[in-house]
């Protein structure tokens, strides 16, 4: 492994996949045999998880025995002596190189929109989370360590390791649009080198929310309508969870778009 452009991105794309980094915890302890790891982690796509890990270099397989490489035993010790540090500020953090679309699937919600599968490079790590005062209506989860902006009805999902999901996108044209928007601004950001001033929150009203309700009033929530539960999940007086019919696939989109609305009441 010599540690180049290519061989860097090699490995953060093997170590972005959650089943990967299971299997790479697994062999931190020991070799194991294909079966060992299948059971544990699971036997969809393992050939495929495993040739990741091996052409990044983190792992050696040979007949049926997997194993850490030296550079793989070498990269998961300095992970575990440098946990991923919140940045003070954003001097020090590489622009934007690459924005590219992977994927446009069907929006559950509305089939005449995208649901978008996106790549930024380099990731931006635990920069991230200071970038959240860039955008008017955002917020960075610790949980999954993404950032979520909300822009009119189009949701977008920053995660640190460099993926970018967005929903309720017309075509891919507006999604490279987005994309080269949240660039643009992001890269200005970094070319100054100090954290964004803290900005003041938009807030959510309940016409807003009620835009993204399924307007049935089935009364399942316990309200007469769903207006009347847009007016009291604004005040705080029931949880968005009592609307169970907000759980069917058909309103995905809505309860995720609900969620970061959630965020900023
Ligand atoms: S359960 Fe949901 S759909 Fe039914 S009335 Fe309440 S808010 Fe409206």
């Amino acid at each position: 492994m010599v540690g180049g452009q290519a061989d860097v991105k090699l490995v953060s794309n093997a170590m972005a996949n959650a089943t990967r980094r299971k299997i790479m915890a697994m062999l931190a302890e020991k070799e194991r045999t294909r079966a060992e790891i299948a059971q544990a982690a699971g036997a969809s796509m393992l050939d495929y998880h495993l040739q990741m890990l091996k052409q990044a270099g983190l792992a050696d397989i040979r007949d049926d025995a997997v194993s850490l490489t030296e550079f793989g035993r070498n990269f998961l010790n300095e992970k575990a002596d440098k946990p991923m540090q919140a940045k003070k500020d954003l001097s020090g953090t590489a622009p934007l190189q690459i924005t590219e679309i992977r994927q446009l699937l069907p929006c559950i919600a509305d089939a005449s929109k995208f649901r978008i599968i996106a790549r930024i490079e380099p990731q931006l790590g635990g920069a991230l989370k200071l970038l959240e005062p860039l955008f008017a209506r955002a917020r960075y989860s610790e949980r999954i360590g993404a950032l979520i902006i909300q822009k009119g009805n189009v949701l977008i999902t920053l995660y640190s390791t460099g993926n970018v999901t967005m929903t309720m996108i017309g075509s891919e044209a507006e999604a490279q649009a987005v994309l080269q928007e949240l660039k643009d601004t992001i890269n200005k950001a970094i070319a100054s080198g100090v954290t964004p001033a803290a900005r003041e929150k938009v807030k959510v009203d309940h016409a807003e929310v009620y835009k993204y309700l399924p307007k049935t009033d089935c009364k399942i929530c316990g309200e007469q309508s769903c207006y009347a539960f847009a007016i009291r999940l604004v005040g705080g007086e029931t949880a968005l969870e009592k609307c169970t019919p907000l759980q069917e696939p058909s309103f995905a989109t809505s309860l995720e778009t609900l969620r970061a609305l959630r965020e900023y009441l």
